[in-house]
């Protein structure tokens, strides 16, 4: 299932690589170089390959249709080590105040899930629980008047992540500045994977620790990786008998059904991709990489 992903990816880059336009701005013969990199393997390759996939989408295709708002799925603002998840905070602060320029309104994630909005809602989510959340976006979001929800894995909120996560007291701040608290499962896994009963324990028992801990009961449920190879049928089943109507993909097109659509937010994205985010030109990308490093 992973590889076939990997092979339609694939196959969807092939054709931004041979799109004249891709040529032009990138030279010729990038997937050639690119494939060269390849073979020396690892993270700083994908990494890159990233870097260049958003350039080559930013300009290669035209801008969608558009009826519904739009829910951008952040993780960390200023804390590197999520990697390509981090965006830095100046950028963070100029996405906001630039799509507030530009006419976009901001509204809660789960008030758009549930009655679609329009065209020009926009709404922001974070997933993991990153500490900068508190310290960083946060105070920006309240600066701008920007509510948002944050989607916290409740086994790293318990143990700290090696710091990277917040811990209860924290996210009860975040609470009290205006952050919706969701369920991103115990362990962050890739579900795809899971039983029936390890599902029902994942979502389950996340709900149950946060409840105990913060008194929080959460509605809304992000899936782990986000992406549509990272669901099942089960799952789905199992979140919605616990109470979940709101099951957030990381993808819009390729998302799995019935979950709803967020736009993922990487370090990459420059002014120049951020604005072709929100027109829309990353809506069929799919992150499709090796797990072990990208998404969180
Ligand atoms: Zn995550």
């Amino acid at each position: 299932m992973v590889a076939a992903d990997a092979r339609l990816g694939a196959d969807r880059l092939r054709r931004v690589w041979d799109n004249p336009r891709v040529q032009i701005r990138f030279g010729l013969g990038i997937r050639e170089r690119l494939q060269t990199a390849a073979r020396a393997g690892g993270e700083r390759f994908a990494a890159g390959r990233m870097f260049v996939e958003r350039h080559a989408l930013a300009s290669a295709v035209h801008d969608p249709r558009r009826e519904g708002g739009r829910i951008l799925c952040y993780h960390s603002v200023g804390q590197p080590e999520w990697g390509v998840n981090d965006v830095a905070p100046a950028r963070f602060r100029r996405q906001l105040e630039s799509a507030l320029e530009s006419g976009f309104r901001f509204v809660p994630a789960a008030d758009l899930a549930r009655a679609d909005g329009g065209p020009r809602d926009l709404s922001i989510t974070f997933d993991d629980g990153a500490r900068s959340v508190l310290t960083t976006a946060a105070p920006i979001l309240a600066e701008l008047g920007i509510p948002f929800s944050m989607f916290v894995v409740s086994d790293w909120s318990e143990n700290g992540h090696r710091g990277m996560a917040l811990d209860w007291d924290e996210i009860l701040r975040v609470a009290d500045l205006g952050g919706e608290i969701g369920n991103h499962s115990a362990t962050h896994p890739d579900f795809a994977g899971l039983s029936r009963e390890q599902t029902l324990e994942e979502i389950g028992g996340a709900a149950e620790l946060i409840e105990k801990r913060t008194g929080i009961h959460t509605t809304t449920f992000a899936i782990p990786l986000g992406q549509s190879a990272n669901w099942t049928g089960h799952a789905d089943e199992a979140a919605r008998e616990l109470g979940y109507d709101v099951i957030y993909a990381q993808a819009e097109q390729t998302r799995p059904a019935g979950t709803v659509a967020r736009t993922f937010v990487t370090r990459y994205d420059s002014p120049r991709i951020f604005s072709a985010l929100l027109r829309g030109r990353f809506d069929d990308w799919e992150e499709w990489v090796s797990p072990d490093w990208r998404l969180r």
